[in-house]
C-alpha cells in the first residue's frame, strides 16, 4: 500500500473537501471525473483540479452506461437515476484507472446518510462489493462513522484528522469549506439530468421505442423540444440558434433533417423511419413555432442522407395536437 490515490473530483463541494483533506495528510492524488451522455460539472471539476493542484482526468463512459440504466440491479431513484448501479459503474472504471496509476485506494466526497438512494451504510457496503474494492474506498467525510479502510489501517492515513459527518445538513460542510478558503461552494445538485421528472420520459421514450438506440440518441435529449410521432418516428425542434446548429452539425446518417424555407423558424430532426405524412406533420410543428409574423403555411426543405424532399405545409399545428406530440 502506497501513498497514491484516485479522487472521485465531480467539482461539487463534497468531493472538494473529500480531495483537500487527503491532500493535507500528504497523499499524492489524481481526480477523475467521469462524462456520461447525461452530463455532469466536468468543467468544474478540471477547475477545481487546477485550482488544488492535482492531475485531473475524465472518462468517457461506454455504451454499456446505457444498458446499465436501461436495466439496473438496484432500481431507480425518483426518476430515472440508477445511482447505485451507476456508482458502482463508476467505481468500477476508477479501479482500472487506479490500478494503471499505481495508486492503492480512492477518495470519495460521499457523505454517509446525506442521499437517499446510494449513500447508505447499505450502499456503501453493496457497491465496494460490487467493484471489488472492500476497504479501499475512503469516504474522509464521514470516515469515523464507517469501519476503518485498509489505508487507515496502514498507517498511511490519520484516521484523527478525518471526520464523523452525516445526513443532509450542510452545516458542517460548509464549515469546513471556509477553513479549505473555498469561496461561494457550489450548491449540493448532482448535475445529473436522470434525476429530473421531464427528462427521465424523454430516457424512457428512447428505451421503449427504440431497441437499436445509439449514444447520440441520448446525447442529443438535452438539445431541443422533443415530439413523438408514432412508435416509429420522433422529431425534435432546435429551440434557438445554437441549437439549430447543432442539429445541423449532428444530423445522423438515416435522419431528416428540415429546413425552414420561406419562414423563419426552427430547425428540425426527424429520428426513425419516418413517412410522408410524418415530415408534413414536423413541418406543422416547425411552422406552429416560427417567428413572428408566424405565416399561414410556409415550405420546408427535408434531406437524408442523398434524398431531398420539397415539403408544403399547409398550415402550422394546433396547440392541442402539440400538447398531445409532446414528449416531456
Ligand atoms: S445522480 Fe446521476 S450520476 Fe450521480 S449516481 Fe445517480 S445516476 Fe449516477
Amino acid at each position: 500500500m502506497n501513498k497514491k490515490a484516485v479522487s472521485l473530483l465531480s467539482g461539487g463541494l463534497d468531493s472538494t473537501l473529500a480531495t483537500c483533506i487527503l491532500k493535507e495528510q500528504g497523499i499524492e492524488i489524481e481526480a477523475i471525473n467521469f462524462q456520461t451522455m447525461f452530463g455532469c460539472c466536468k468543467d468544474d471539476a478540471r477547475e477545481v483540479a487546477t485550482r488544488l493542484g492535482v492531475g485531473f482526468t475524465l472518462l468517457k463512459v461506454g455504451d454499456d452506461y446505457l444498458d446499465m440504466i436501461k436495466n439496473p440491479k438496484y432500481g431507480y431513484g425518483r426518476a430515472i437515476n440508477p445511482c447505485v448501479d451507476c456508482r458502482s459503474y463508476m467505481f468500477t472504471m476508477a479501479k482500472k484507472w487506479m490500478d494503471q496509476m499505481g495508486a492503492s485506494f480512492m477518495i470519495s466526497g460521499e457523505v454517509l446518510n446525506q442521499r437517499p438512494m446510494s449513500q447508505k451504510m447499505r450502499d456503501f457496503e453493496l457497491i465496494e462489493a460490487e467493484c471489488g474494492l472492500e476497504g479501499r474506498i475512503l469516504r474522509p467525510l464521514s470516515a469515523k462513522r464507517l469501519p476503518e479502510t485498509e489505508p487507515e489501517k496502514a498507517g498511511i492515513v490519520d484516521r484523527s484528522k478525518l471526520f464523523g459527518i452525516e445526513g443532509r445538513s450542510r452545516a458542517e460542510l460548509l464549515k469546513l469549506a471556509a477553513k479549505y478558503g473555498i469561496e461561494n461552494p457550489p450548491s449540493a445538485s448532482s448535475g445529473c439530468a436522470l434525476t429530473e421528472k421531464p427528462f427521465a420520459e424523454k430516457v424512457r421514450d428512447v428505451f421503449e421505442n427504440r431497441p437499436d438506440y445509439k449514444r447520440w440518441e441520448f446525447e442529443v435529449l438535452k438539445t431541443g423540444r422533443h415530439f413523438r410521432l408514432s412508435s416509429e418516428a420522433k422529431v425534435i425542434l432546435g429551440r434557438n440558434e445554437n441549437e439549430n446548429q447543432y442539429l445541423i452539425s449532428l444530423h445522423p446518417e438515416g435522419t431528416w433533417l428540415l429546413e425552414p424555407e420561406q419562414f423563419i423558424g426552427p430547425y428540425a430532426l426527424v429520428v426513425g423511419t419516418a413517412s410522408d405524412e410524418d415530415l408534413g406533420m414536423a413541418g406543422a410543428i416547425m411552422l406552429r413555432y416560427s417567428q413572428n409574423p408566424r405565416p399561414q403555411s410556409g415550405v420546408v426543405r427535408a434531406v437524408q442522407n442523398e434524398n431531398a424532399k420539397t415539403i408544403r405545409v399547409p398550415h402550422g399545428a394546433s396547440e392541442e395536437l402539440i400538447n398531445s406530440l409532446r414528449i416531456a
